[in-house]
């Protein structure tokens, strides 16, 4: 079904399902040797969800080639930590507020060893946040102190939910924004976003974020529709032919520097390369490198 203006999902379907896929690719990189990242998490919470083509997955009886995308725990083990390193530093510079944005299953909020002092905030669908939360608690992992999940359509007024829950404007902040900025929003919407992180954001606060550079605004999801095929045929519950929103979304990077921000708009070689990694060479990353880029920001 087309994506609507305020339509909802869980993590089996629609967009929710990107945040699974994304979670198999994170359990799939943790295993590597020599992992980019470890998150313990990944690997639970995609049995827990059980789409099957994703708990086969982790359960090693398929694997990503199979679904012709070899590249993505690699890739979406980079881009993880490069996040995770951005959070990290963010702290190390003195920040102590940290918003994720449409957090999915990344469980960053639960994962980093954060300062004692530093509050963080998730924001996303409620059904998938209060999942999450309701899962992991029932596993010992409720949230920490300073931990809130916070559940609200970021097409609605989440800045006003995130106040609630005790975010505080004057404070510098750490915004990551990882998956939602390629396509995921109605362009209007894309735009609100970054206006509301703007005007939420106290100088020296930072952002990181993934997103997908104009005038390829829907590559992502030609690129997903073209995929259909074969993962449908592994597993007929997977759908993301209509997972995006077409139309013109604004180039974050340059849309945040004109309104306060020094943003650095980084290739995904260079950022495979900071982090020590060998150049993405497969044709499908090669491709999704092609039409995405990593942002980073600073508010003046
Ligand atoms: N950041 C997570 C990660 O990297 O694992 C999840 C990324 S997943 C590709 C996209 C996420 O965006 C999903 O968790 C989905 O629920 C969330 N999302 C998309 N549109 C949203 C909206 N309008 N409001 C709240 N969350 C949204």
């Amino acid at each position: 079904m087309p994506r609507s203006h305020n339509d909802s999902w869980d993590l089996k379907t629609s967009v929710g399902a990107t945040a699974t896929l994304v979670a198999a690719a994170r359990a799939v990189a943790s295993r590597q040797p020599d992992p980019v990242i470890r998150d313990p998490f990944a690997e639970v919470l995609v049995r827990a969800v059980g789409l099957n083509l994703f708990t086969r997955i982790v359960d090693g009886e398929i694997d990503f080639s199979d679904l012709e995308v070899e590249w993505m725990p690699d890739y979406f083990g980079v881009r993880t930590r490069t996040l995770d390193d951005c959070a990290r530093d963010a702290c190390r510079a003195g920040i102590r507020q940290v918003v994720i944005l449409a957090s999915g299953l990344d469980c960053r909020a639960y994962r980093l060893d954060w300062p004692p002092a530093a509050t963080r905030y998730e924001i996303d669908q409620p059904q998938v946040i209060d999942w999450k939360r309701r899962v992991l608690t029932g596993l010992g992992w409720a949230p920490a102190e300073g931990h809130h999940c916070v559940g609200i359509d970021l097409r609605q007024d989440w800045p006003t939910a995130l106040r609630q829950s005790g975010f505080d404007d004057t404070q510098p902040t750490v915004w990551i924004v990882e998956g939602l900025l390629i396509g995921y929003l109605p362009p209007e919407a894309h735009d609100r976003i970054l206006d509301a992180i703007t005007h939420l954001s106290a100088p020296g606060s930072r952002l990181g974020a993934d997103y997908i550079d104009t005038p390829k605004t829907d590559a992502l999801g030609e690129n997903l529709r073209r995929r259909h095929a074969v993962w449908n045929q592994l597993d007929p519950e997977i759908d993301l032919r209509n997972v995006t929103f077409a139309g013109q979304h604004t180039e974050a990077a340059e849309y945040l520097a004109e309104r306060g921000w020094t943003t650095r708009s980084a290739e995904i070689a260079d950022v495979f390369a900071a982090i020590g990694r060998p150049a993405p060479i497969a044709d499908g990353l090669v491709e999704v490198a092609s039409f995405t880029r990593m942002l980073s920001g600073v508010r003046i």
